[in-house]
């Protein structure tokens, strides 16, 4: 296919007739799509219908070593689950604390923490004039909003199929002790699908930072979801390198079985050092006598092992690469060659990253919304919602069925078309 740069302004002119009119042909048929969050689909939740058979009234509600999970204590949660958690991230039970129901709950309360006070016995984030976080971008847009929720100024640090700049990463740790903390999703980014490089995972064990209260935020949220049997990431397991460079405390890990089970009816945890976890645990003690053990518990009945989910998340992967691949198909046959787009073919997560020409994502997220295609927010992927380049755009091809993916996936290359023509007649062959 020919370079949509390449042609002239009469081949742009017909090109952008022809495509307004197979975009007033699917506006007129009323669609109503949505890929804008990365939900599991009802199927997929459906899959685990029997976890909720898995503890009824006649279930012996005791944990191995004997403690009754209906009633109260067990902060850290019970050695099973913490074990179970823990083998998700490649780490052992006693680095572990369970918590409630999601991992993003975890991460706003350790930087809410962080803020009334402090970390490691430094001066509470609240009493510093600045704080800073580095941002991966493009990245979650959860892990922004917590940040900038508390005032903390976010700084972009390029992505690369590596993971972040780490050439930039070392030399502003190094250099400013106002930089408190970073956000990764090192496996299966959101929303690039990326892992880190293990030289990466390296260079972040061994940080020197300025700020002896800088913490890694680790969010290890995809570390099951691999879409395919035979295109699998590997990530190194980040605590023991941080211990291995003399920095044990330099991470907080975090996990969650949110998108294993049911959405916002998991497990959530954090791993970390034991100093970390011992700081954390004072203050969990006095927020909660202890989390729902009883989840705790049908979890670990349920799955067994991480053997177990690994079972069910193959299951999973039936159906999500599917949807996955119905897109890359779509993305393909329409828009390579055309230098109108790029984009990822994640090995796993949730979701696609597309990089439209320059200032077009903005356009092309409204002109999908028009034809019924609704889409993340352009921007979102960004701190403060501002994607210099205005160009990503997060494709979540998860909760739609199969089906409505490849017309919505129809639809999107139309308006990225649509779009880039109009564009590049505004740029490059403005009206004589
Ligand atoms: N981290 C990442 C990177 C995510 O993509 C998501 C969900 N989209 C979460 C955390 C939220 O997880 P939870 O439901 O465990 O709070």
């Amino acid at each position: 296919m020919k370079a949509y740069q390449e042609l002239g302004r009469e081949e742009l002119l017909s090109l952008k007739a022809q495509l307004e009119k197979e975009f007033e042909e699917e506006k007129a048929k009323g669609l109503k799509l949505d890929m804008s969050r990365g939900k599991p689909s009802v199927s997929q939740l459906d899959m685990a219908m029997d976890f909720m058979d898995t503890l009824d009234s006649n279930s012996y509600m005791k944990t191995e070593d004997g403690v009754d999970v209906r009633n109260y204590g067990i902060v850290d949660g019970i050695p099973e689950a913490r074990k179970l958690l823990g083998d998700i991230m490649g780490v052992s039970a006693d680095h572990v604390i369970v918590c409630g129901n999601g991992s993003l709950a975890i991460m706003y309360d350790t930087v809410s923490r962080s803020v009334t006070h402090g970390v490691g016995g430094c001066t509470p984030w609240c009493r510093l004039d600045k704080v800073k976080f580095l941002c991966p971008v493009p990245g979650y847009d959860r892990h922004f909003a917590i940040t900038e929720h508390f005032g903390i100024e976010m700084i972009n640090v390029p992505m690369s199929p590596q993971g972040p700049d780490m050439d930039m990463v070392e030399k502003l740790v190094a250099e400013d002790e106002s930089i408190k903390g970073m956000w990764c999703v090192p496996k299966y980014s959101n929303p690039q699908g990326y892992t880190y490089s293990s030289e990466t995972v390296k260079r972040l064990a061994n940080l020197k930072p300025a700020a002896k209260d800088f913490r890694i935020y680790w969010d290890n949220a995809y570390a099951m979801h691999h879409l395919y049997e035979d295109r699998q990431d590997e990530l190194p397991e980040i605590l023991s390198l941080c211990e291995q460079a003399g920095n044990p405390d330099l991470v907080y890990e975090f996990c969650s079985t949110s998108k294993i089970i049911f959405a916002g009816a998991g497990l959530g945890a954090v791993a970390s050092s034991k100093a970390n976890l011992d700081e954390i645990r004072k203050s969990l003690s006095i927020m909660t006598i202890g989390y729902d053990k009883i989840n705790q518990l049908r979890h670990v009945r349920y799955f067994k092992d991480i053997d177990g989910i690994a079972r069910h998340m193959k299951k999973h992967a039936v159906q999500m690469r599917s949807k996955f691949q119905a897109v890359l198909e779509v993305l393909d046959r329409e828009l390579s060659g055309t230098g109108i787009g790029e984009w990822t073919n994640p090995n796993g997560g949730y979701f696609i990253s597309f990089e439209s020409m320059e200032g077009c994502a903005k356009a092309i997220v409204a002109k999908c919304k028009e034809a019924g295609v609704t889409l993340t927010g352009a921007g979102a992927t960004y701190p403060y919602g501002k994607d210099p380049k205005d160009s990503n755009i997060r494709i979540a091809p998860t909760f739609p069925s199969q089906e409505e993916m490849e017309l919505a996936a129809d639809i999107f290359v139309l308006c990225v078309k649509l779009v880039s023509v109009e564009k590049l007649l505004e740029k490059c062959c403005p009206e004589p």
